[in-house]
């Protein structure tokens, strides 16, 4: 086997997913959502997060204005404004687009500039020596307010093609003008690994920190930015579960475990490393983009084995079978179907929730009632008031505000003021029990309207209470409205906000189940 090339002194993990991975068919991500997903990569141990381009879009503005408004405190990563070089003819002190990422409020941005000379003709339609200016020029106001530049040099490999000497002389004039990082991008993702070391050899030759952004337009993506590190490059772009336009970007996920697992390098902490397979879950979740079950190390696939020929071969060395061991990545080998991984993550999750579960058999216990859950369509990777529920429930350590007795709702197409939905919820709160009538609209705003009234004069919390965001998903296609769906609610109370699962043949019942569990978490934890 070769060896693999010194680790450098510094590397950098560049996260896009909020920025190039929400450009993706279909995908929606509110400014809610950019926020979750940013704690979440902030879990991964990133060093960096490119949360949109503010200025250009309102709720990339919104995000950053969030952001800087205490809303988002990470812990390692550094959130990262994009944005592009300065209008033709402009100055860049006068641009307002330069302006808005100034305001953007973050130490890092992210500039990206033109390296092909057709795209500076035809896109810009100015002249070669216009657009060098134009990215000195914006470099140097940016470095000048005190931020630390990345240059993204869109479409480099195209463009090095068309003609080396100036896709270099870009690289230069953003070098020479104090950018810190200049990051070779493969925009049109055609690159093939055995064609990116001279490439970025040549540009290594101007002496400035060099990286790399993959698109995987030829399945080679996270193999193209492995050849570019082993030419030298010292940052890597890319997105989690590999959102991209088209057929996406280099998997940030699968690019950091190689990194780590086969070059041995420190790119990321052990204990960041086990989070990578429920970060990547819990993007899915966000995301709404089913996870991939072939996803190379956090895959439900990845080291899921028939059972058969092989199962007691394994059972004597599973190494024989695997190329790692699937908890260093937070997954699991699997002989069966189950979704989330093994008790390791359990207690680490426990941990993270302040359980002790280092009793091997009540973790064990707690991890089975969990594999079971999941097989049932329950997803805890993002629904943690949920699984503390359940926590709380194993370990008898729940003492519930609430007991329900029985609900029911009824829908019609008559439409009042009030709603189309009328719900009934009966509770038993302490020695009281309660009955009450909530109209809304929709069956899960009357559930809600019914059991807040119901639960209001023992628990006046309550009405701090609102929900937030509601997702449903179908798991089995197929069935038409037999399908089991899952739901997600949000729920917040103006301080802390929380994620509940439910999970039914019935949408309604699946509803109700992660509201209850809202109101659950919402009072238990208040008056704890
Ligand atoms: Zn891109």
């Amino acid at each position: 086997m070769t060896a693999q090339p010194a680790a450098p002194d510094v590397f950098h993990l560049y996260d896009t997913t909020l920025r190039d991975g929400a450009q993706q068919e279909g995908l929606r991500l509110t400014v809610s959502d950019k926020l979750k997903i940013a704690r979440v990569l902030d879990d991964l141990g990133v060093g960096f997060i490119e949360g949109g381009w503010p200025g250009a879009n309102p709720s990339d503005t919104a995000f950053f204005a969030a952001a800087a408004a205490g809303e988002l405190e990470l812990r390692h990563a550094k959130l990262t404004a994009f944005g592009a070089t300065r209008r033709v003819g402009a100055r860049a002190a006068d641009d307002p687009l330069t302006r808005a990422l100034v305001d953007a409020q973050t130490e890092v941005i992210c500039l990206v500039a033109k390296s092909h000379d057709e795209h500076v003709f035809r896109a810009l339609k100015t002249t070669l020596d216009e657009n060098l200016a134009m990215v000195a020029d914006t470099v140097r106001f940016l470095t000048g307010e005190g931020r630390r530049v990345f240059v993204d040099v869109e479409h480099f490999f195209d463009g090095y093609r068309a003609n080396p000497a100036y896709a270099l002389e870009v690289v230069r004039a953003a070098a020479e003008a104090g950018a810190e990082v200049v990051v070779l991008c493969d925009t049109n993702g055609g690159m093939l690994p055995a064609w990116m070391g001279e490439v970025v050899s040549a540009a290594s030759d101007i002496g400035v920190d060099l990286g790399v952004h993959c698109h995987n337009d030829t399945g080679c993506a996270v193999a193209n930015t492995l050849a570019a590190v082993d030419a030298g490059v010292m940052h890597v772009q890319g997105t989690i579960n590999g959102h991209g336009e088209r057929t996406g970007n280099a998997d940030l996920i699968t690019v950091a475990a190689n990194l780590r697992l086969k070059y041995g390098w420190p790119v990321l902490s052990d204990e960041h490393l086990a989070r990578a397979t429920s970060v990547s879950h819990a993007v899915a979740a966000i995301t709404h983009v089913a996870p991939n079950a072939r996803q190379p190390y956090v895959g439900q696939s990845a080291f899921a084995h028939k059972a058969g020929l092989h199962a007691s071969a394994i059972k004597v060395d599973a190494n024989l079978y695997q190329h790692t061991d699937p908890r260093l990545v937070g997954n699991d080998m699997r002989m069966l179907v189950s979704d989330m991984a093994g008790r390791a993550n359990i207690q680490l999750k426990g941990d993270e929730l302040g359980f002790d579960l280092s009793d091997r058999d009540l973790a064990a216990r707690i991890t089975d009632v969990v594999k079971q859950r999941e097989m049932d369509g329950y997803s805890y990777e993002s629904a943690d008031a949920s699984f503390e529920l359940l926590l709380r429930e194993q370990t008898d350590a729940l003492d519930p505000a609430f007991e329900v007795q029985r609900w029911r709702v009824l829908t019609s197409d008559e439409v009042s003021e009030e709603g189309d939905s009328e719900a009934t919820v009966k509770v038993r709160v302490g020695d009281a029990v309660v009955s009450r009538v909530g109209e809304g609209f929709g069956p899960l705003n009357a559930l809600d309207h019914a059991l807040r009234s119901a639960l209001e004069t023992e628990h006046p919390d309550v009405e701090t209470f609102e929900l937030t965001d509601y997702r449903v998903r179908i798991l089995e296609t197929g069935h038409g409205t037999d399908a089991i769906v899952r739901v997600l609610i949000d729920t917040t109370d103006g301080e802390r906000s929380w994620t509940t699962v439910g999970v039914g043949t019935n949408v309604v019942e699946a509803s109700w189940e992660a509201l209850h569990d809202a109101y659950l978490w919402g009072l238990h934890t208040r008056a704890a």
